[in-house]
């Protein structure tokens, strides 16, 4: 493949070789990841640096319907839009399928979106690096807003949001104790909640679960990242399409905010830290899967169960070994 064609391709908007880049950093086989990492060396500091907005709920909370909705009243706008998804359920068993573009027929059918569903099979440490590089594609290739959804699932919110500027929280409106619906790390992640379906007869009761949250907010501990009155709880219907555009304008106005004083390019930097330890600890965990350090595991895993080693003394064991392997990678 010609990187720097590809390269060339993509920093002048081209979706087909977007969408070709992409699939080359979704890629397993050692070429393909060679090339990846070339390309995206060639692309780093190209392009323009895009609000990448991270957006989670559970399922039938009207994710699909809000990206839909809001995507297109951003591309109305003139905005170019990427979607991403980040899928923690790697058998398709149930649930939806995240990024499906029959879910966002319309968006998908817009010259200014670019939707990427999430790929199968592939463990949340392979979706997040695969979603940081595609976040960085769209990126170079211009896009101003890049939409990260997840489902409200397990570690997939930790993930998203080490990868975002702006954290949603979508919810619907509940019957009173749902507050304890959503786990307080999720809700402290949120910048701004959005209790959608709040329109026809479940109006009173969104206004009611968004008066509960934004009492919650409150309560948490204020944030350096967050200027007066952040995070805060909304209404919106995506349906109706009611609310977006203010919701919008709460976002631009936190993004200025951090750009100004400094937080955003802070958080920036500090995800990429992150993001490199990740990378390492992912690569050692890999080689304890691999050859005789896997055997050894077992072995002395065993061996600690049955009293005749220390813990810790069969751990030192095993990284020596690690340490053994570092010429065979
Ligand atoms: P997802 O699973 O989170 O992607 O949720 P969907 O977008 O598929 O929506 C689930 C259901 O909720 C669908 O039947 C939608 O039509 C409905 N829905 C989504 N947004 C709204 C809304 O703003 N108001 C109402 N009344 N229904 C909505």
């Amino acid at each position: 493949m010609d990187i720097a064609d590809l390269r060339d391709r993509i920093l002048k908007q081209d979706r087909r070789a977007l969408a070709r880049a992409i699939t080359l950093v979704e890629s397993g086989r050692a070429d393909h990841r060679a090339q990846a990492a070339e390309l995206l060396e060639a692309l780093r500091g190209h392009g323009q640096e895009a609000i990448r907005i991270g957006l989670s709920g559970t399922p039938g909370v009207g994710k699909s319907t809000f990206i839909e909705s809001f995507g297109m009243m951003l591309t109305a706008q003139g905005l170019r839009v990427a979607v991403l998804a980040v899928d923690p359920s790697s058998a398709r068993s149930g649930g939806s399928i995240l990024g499906d573009k029959t879910r966002m027929e319309q968006l998908s059918r817009d010259p200014n979106a670019f939707i990427r569903p999430s790929p199968s099979r592939s463990h949340l440490g392979g979706v997040a690096r695969r979603t940081r590089e595609a976040i960085a594609l769209c990126e170079a290739a211009g896009f101003d807003v890049v939409l990260i959804e997840t489902v409200g699932v397990g570690q997939s919110e930790t993930v998203v949001s080490e990868m975002s500027d702006l954290f949603l929280l979508l919810l619907a409106p509940g019957g009173g104790d749902e507050l304890q619906g959503v786990k307080r790390g999720i809700m402290e992640m949120a910048d701004i909640i959005l209790v959608n379906k709040a329109d026809g007869d479940l109006l009173p009761a969104a206004k009611r679960t968004c008066a509960d949250y934004a009492g919650a907010l409150r309560l948490l501990r204020k944030r350096p990242q967050d200027p007066e009155g952040f995070p805060k709880a909304m209404t919106v219907s995506a349906l109706r399409e009611d609310g977006l555009n203010t919701a919008w304008e709460e976002m631009c106005k936190l993004a200025d905010w951090r750009r100004e004083t400094g937080h955003w390019e802070a958080r920036r930097a500090a995800q990429a830290e992150y993001w490199f330890f990740e990378e390492v600890r992912q690569a050692l965990l890999a080689r304890l899967e691999r050859g005789p350090v896997k055997a050894a595991l077992r072995e002395y895993g065993a061996q600690v169960a049955r009293g005749e080693i220390t813990p810790a003394l069969a751990a030192d064991a095993v990284l020596k070994l690690l340490g053994e392997d570092e010429g065979k990678t």
